[in-house]
């Protein structure tokens, strides 16, 4: 995962991307944004259920989504819904096209360059800190601060994660497919609960109007690594060290032999111009309302998105050198 609201922003920058045929398909474009939370909604999933909370669940189930088969679960999920007559309806298309897969692209695309700075999902008990959470939330700030406007201090950023009713077909859709792929049970019961208390978690964990919860959790930070890594009442340009705008060289830390001078903003803007791509043919593909393994199987690439590098190869980091060099977090 990148952050919540950069993956907000890159679905509001799709819209603009995508053919006027595909936005013309998606009369509600503007009132699910939130599907591009993605496979990250589990482990946003009860997270405000007290006692009730199963966090380590929740993220091994998110993991699973995130690193294997990419594309047989889009294959599978395209079919249940066609084999139901779901696929018809506009909110099916929107949830996997404009928004799960999004989700999954963009965080195949950035994590590379974040996991070669900060370290990876796992934070590391050597490390001052979770460098990769922190510094999404950095990005998040960033983000908004920039490219929306909006004061990331003061702006009451719960007000983005509103969510419109979610139809059954869409839970039984999510059900079917994670089952078949996964073997996880109630998938798409878990999706639609967290789509609602996305806005609960935005609001408790995110938003901070007077810099409180900052206090709090960088002072408890070095205890419970990773609490640096809510509140957006922080100084945005502590992210600069991590953005490359020099363009210097870096490599895969999963890849040693896959290197790039890419910023982070060119990077994100790879993901944009081949997000939309993906979406304006999916979107040509359901229209057809027949889905042939083979149409899927071309058009989305079989992504871990964690490493960015194909669901089968080996998920190993092989590089480490440059967590040690940390800057200042918070
Ligand atoms: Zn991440």
């Amino acid at each position: 995962m990148p952050g919540p609201k950069t993956h907000d922003i890159f679905y509001k920058q799709l819209k603009r991307k995508i053919s006027p045929f595909t936005l013309s398909q998606f009369p509600n474009y503007d009132k699910y944004n939130t599907f591009v939370q993605g496979h990250d909604l589990l482990i946003y999933y009860n997270f405000n259920k007290l006692g009730k909370v199963k966090l380590k669940q929740n993220i091994a189930m998110s993991v699973l989504m995130q690193e294997n088969k990419f594309q047989e679960f889009v294959y599978t999920y395209l079919k249940c819904a066609e084999n139901s007559g779901a696929l018809e309806e506009e909110i099916i298309r929107l949830f996997i096209g404009a928004g799960y897969i999004m989700h999954h692209l963009l965080d195949a695309y950035i994590h590379p360059l974040i996991i070669y700075y900060t370290g990876d999902h796992t934070p590391d008990k050597n490390l001052k800190t979770w460098g990769h959470g922190c510094v999404e939330n950095l990005i998040d700030i960033y983000m908004m601060k920039y490219l929306e406007g909006k004061n990331p201090k003061t702006y009451k950023v719960y007000e983005d994660f509103k969510i419109k009713t979610i139809s059954s077909s869409l839970v039984e859709t999510l059900n079917e497919s994670i089952w078949k792929t996964y073997q996880i049970k109630q998938g798409g019961d878990m999706y639609k609960a967290a789509l609602y208390q996305l806005k609960t978690f935005m609001k408790w964990m995110k938003y901070d109007r007077f810099g409180i919860k900052k206090q709090i959790l960088n002072k408890i930070d070095p205890l419970v690594h990773g609490a640096a890594s809510f509140s957006y009442h922080r100084e945005e340009n502590l992210v600069l060290p991590f953005l490359n705008d020099r363009r210097e060289l870096w490599i895969n830390p999963y890849d040693p032999s896959n290197n790039s001078h890419a910023s982070f903003f060119d990077l994100y803007l790879n993901a944009l111009s081949k997000g939309a791509y993906i979406v304006d043919e999916l979107e040509k593909l359901c229209i057809k309302g027949k889905i042939h393994k083979d149409d899927i199987y071309h058009l989305i690439p079989d992504i871990n998105s964690v490493t960015g590098l194909s669901c089968k190869q080996d998920a190993k980091i092989l590089i480490k050198k440059e967590w040690n060099k940390m800057p200042t977090l918070f």
